[in-house]
């Protein structure tokens, strides 16, 4: 039984056209069907494209979900290949939940915390759901922070698997992580742009050199508190600022305020960070603060609806790289 769809040219799907409430969002995914018509149009604005022969005609198969066959060379496509959902068992529903949970819950939200509201069968599936959503967190080829960045470093404190979940570890030089940060200044000073954050071994110049190469745009300015772990990164002016500890805050006020944004949600969400997991855990942080105004493109990010439409760039996000 084949089904054919109309080929109409649709409009791209405007960045408002996202839901602002749980209600909304209820209502316009109530269904599979729902689902697959967002995914057909962010898939194929313009209507359905063969990625084998660029043919728009296409039939809807009923044998197969979610899956078209072209009219001209018979090529079958999944609207959800080149995304986290491809073959997967759950239905699109849940993944659509979750992933709007997560992009949309300003603190973060836990694998128990999903279970519980979504009513999955079991921790492990809740589990999995988040470890394939996290997935998502790294943008390959995200742009580098540009123009002044402050650049600075701070200590965490980690919880052990013994450790109570509060206090624990404080005195132990064991349960300290070194951390690096950089938040791009816009304006001239009045707000923070995009940050990244970095577990790093130590701070030498190797390592803070790495960091900075890593994740400043050639040409940046990276204003620091002046140690000379930072002087002589390739490819950046530096301007340090040396001062003693008190008015570090005051010089690198944005960075501050992140990392004890930072050290406050590692306490409220996840009770304290372990070092296996922390990496994982600032990606998210990273995550979540530079989409803070852009729900929606974190919701896409989150499903890989974005990554699809360049199929490369789903493979380069699989890669340990993308640190699940
Ligand atoms: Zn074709």
């Amino acid at each position: 039984m084949l089904e054919q769809i109309a080929n109409t040219t649709r409009q791209e799907t405007a960045v408002t056209d996202f839901p602002r409430s749980l209600v909304e969002f209820q209502r316009r995914f109530a269904d599979e069907a729902a689902c697959v018509a967002y995914l057909v149009q962010e898939r194929w604005p313009r209507g359905f494209c063969c990625p084998g022969c660029g043919t728009g005609k296409a039939w809807q198969l009923q044998t197969k979900p979610w899956t078209w066959e072209c009219a001209a060379c018979g090529r079958q496509t999944s609207v959800t290949a080149g995304t986290i959902m491809h073959h997967s068992k759950l239905p699109l529903t849940t993944w659509f939940w979750a992933a709007y949970l997560m992009a949309t819950h300003s603190n973060g939200i836990s694998a128990l915390q999903l279970q519980r509201q979504l009513a999955l069968g079991s921790y492990k599936t809740a589990w999995l759901l988040c470890a394939k959503l996290r997935r998502s967190l790294v943008a390959p080829g995200r742009a580098p922070l540009a123009g002044l960045v402050e650049v600075d470093e701070t200590v965490i404190v980690c919880r052990s698997k013994n450790d109570p979940l509060t206090g624990g570890g404080g005195r132990s030089h064991q349960g300290k992580i070194l951390l690096v940060g950089a938040v791009e200044i816009q304006d001239g000073g009045a707000g923070p742009g995009r940050i990244r954050l970095q577990q790093v071994p130590d701070y030498s110049a190797q390592s803070l050199h790495a960091f900075v190469a890593a994740n400043l745009a050639p040409g940046a300015t990276a204003k620091t508190d002046g140690w000379s772990g930072y002087p002589g990164a390739p490819g950046v002016r530096h301007d340090p600022h040396v001062v003693g500890k008190m008015a570090a805050h005051i010089v690198l006020p944005w960075s501050h305020r992140i990392f004890s944004n930072v050290k406050v949600w590692a306490l409220g969400v996840y009770h304290g960070l372990r070092r296996r997991h922390l990496q994982s855990y600032l990606d998210e942080f990273v995550f979540r603060f530079n989409r803070r105004r852009t729900r929606h493109a974190a919701f896409q990010s989150l499903l890989g609806i974005a990554a699809a439409r360049a199929p490369l760039t789903y493979n380069m996000l699989i890669t340990p790289e993308a640190k699940a």
